[in-house]
């Protein structure tokens, strides 16, 4: 029999930010009802997939019961959410059973759009077709870097933005050269990194440090071309380039980060603006029509990288907000578009990439943002992952601040020798 229930606050998505949220409420205000609409039975730390596909970390570790996970006096509705009726406040779920709510919160992610390239569904898992953006794939692809043979092509693509973790494509990319060079094996494979977009990375500053990382590992980088079809039987990929040129290359490996959409459901719904996103304040992370509804995370509208290390930030300021308009307070626009990308350039270092809106680099810690360091590869396995379970997830949100003042040392080189070459301005000079 369809039900009706009613909670204050409906969550739709019990991932990184809809279990945040949830827990961050209930620190601020346990006399909410709050409920969680979640289908899944599992929740997975994804920011260490990039860590298992290079053989660096186990796939069991990311992976927590979502039971284990909603927070103490929190609502489980075990569903999906469906539809949106938000002049009515309700939310229609595939049970066909109705939820209402004084306030939402949508943060069901994004889809993996493995449909977008012909034929990688069939290709994908076998015969050197692996993708760290599946659980289901995520080890095979530490199997293709460990059968990588001497004259082995690889093949790691990267389609349009936006898409969640923009660094991902590009660090298997790095950890599968550091694999063969710490085999004494560096340059006897043919590496290539495949991207949609015009630059390496969206932040010049940090774009400047990885164009070095490429060359230094000899990783040929191509610049807009899409991957666009596979034929697993043959081992070749089709690329597309941006004035629709095609070119067939040869793999023996292929890592695929497949193309990313808002999901059906989203796009379908009265909530999406632009690209299907929900169309969200950018500061406020408020929806720009329905004042009761807010969103975060990979499915918002927002122009920040699409990262677990956002939520942290925009989490609080989703609760702040659900609280400020209950009090009949002003809202607060206090997102300012953080995201942070922990580059694993190799086994042992990290290039943390911190920014904001606009690009403008802001680090957390008193360290050059542009450097490869071993303290961030503990951060990054180590670290990370015991904030995002025990801190972030419980609804702890103090944290460093991130230097919004910092200014760009633009003299200051990747830490890793790199090809020296001549200042301009000293050849000048001389
Ligand atoms: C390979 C890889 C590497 C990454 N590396 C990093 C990194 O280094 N640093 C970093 O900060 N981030 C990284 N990320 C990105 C990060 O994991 C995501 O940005 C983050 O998990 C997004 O959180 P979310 O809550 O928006 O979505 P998710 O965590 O994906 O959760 C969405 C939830 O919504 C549920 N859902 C879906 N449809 C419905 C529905 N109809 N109704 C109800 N619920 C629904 C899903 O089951 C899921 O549980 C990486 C991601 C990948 C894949």
């Amino acid at each position: 029999m369809e039900q009706n229930k009613h909670h204050q606050v409906v969550i739709i998505g019990g991932g990184t930010a809809g279990i945040t949220v949830a827990s961050s409420i209930r620190r601020h205000a346990k006399y909410l009802n709050v409920a969680i609409i979640e289908p899944a039975d599992n929740h997975y730390y994804q920011p260490a997939f990039t860590l298992v596909g290079a053989g660096a970390y186990n796939l069991e570790k990311t992976k927590r019961s979502e039971k284990s996970l909603i927070p103490p006096g929190v609502s489980w509705i075990k569903d999906a959410a469906k539809s949106f009726d938000p002049e009515g406040n309700s939310v229609v779920l595939s049970s066909g059973d109705t939820v209402t709510y004084d306030y939402l919160v949508v943060c069901p992610g994004l889809a993996l759009e493995w449909d977008g390239v012909e034929g990688l569904k069939d290709a994908l898992g076998k015969d050197g077709v692996c993708s760290n953006y599946s659980p289901d794939y995520v080890e095979y692809t530490w199997d293709c870097i460990q059968n990588l043979k001497k004259g082995s092509q690889a093949l790691f693509t990267q389609p349009p933005m936006p898409i969640k973790c923009p660094g991902a494509p590009q660090k298997i990319a790095y950890l599968a050269a550091d694999y063969l060079r710490k085999k004494g094996r560096a340059g006897d494979c043919d590496l290539h990194f495949l991207t949609q977009a015009p630059a390496i990375f969206g932040v010049p500053y940090f774009a400047r440090a990885l164009e070095k990382v490429m060359s230094r590992y000899g990783i040929n980088t191509h610049y807009q071309t899409n991957l666009v079809s596979i034929n697993g039987a043959a081992k070749k990929a089709t690329f597309e380039d941006s004035e629709g040129k095609r070119q067939v290359l040869d793999y023996d490996m292929l890592h695929v980060t497949p193309p990313q959409g808002a999901p059906d459901f989203i796009k379908d719904s009265p909530l999406a603006g632009e690209g299907g996103w929900i169309s969200v304040d950018k500061n406020s992370l408020q929806h720009t029509k329905y004042a009761n509804i807010f969103s975060l995370g990979d499915v918002c509208s927002t122009p920040n990288s699409k990262t677990a290390a956002a939520i942290r930030k925009q989490s609080p300021v989703v609760v702040r907000n659900i609280l400020n308009m209950i009090a009949g307070k002003a809202l607060e626009e206090g997102y300012d578009g953080y995201a942070s990308c922990p580059l694993t350039t190799s086994y042992g270092k990290v290039l943390l990439a911190e920014f904001i809106y606009g690009g403008k680099v802001t680090p957390t810690l008193p360290l050059t943002p542009n450097r490869e360091l071993a303290v961030y590869w503990w951060v990054k396995v180590t670290g990370l992952p015991l904030m995002y379970w025990h801190y972030m997830l419980k609804g702890y949100e103090w944290f460093f601040g991130h230097n919004v003042d910092y200014v760009e040392d633009k003299s200051q080189p990747a830490s890793e020798p790199v090809e020296k070459t001549e200042e301009p301005e000293k050849k000048k000079a001389a």
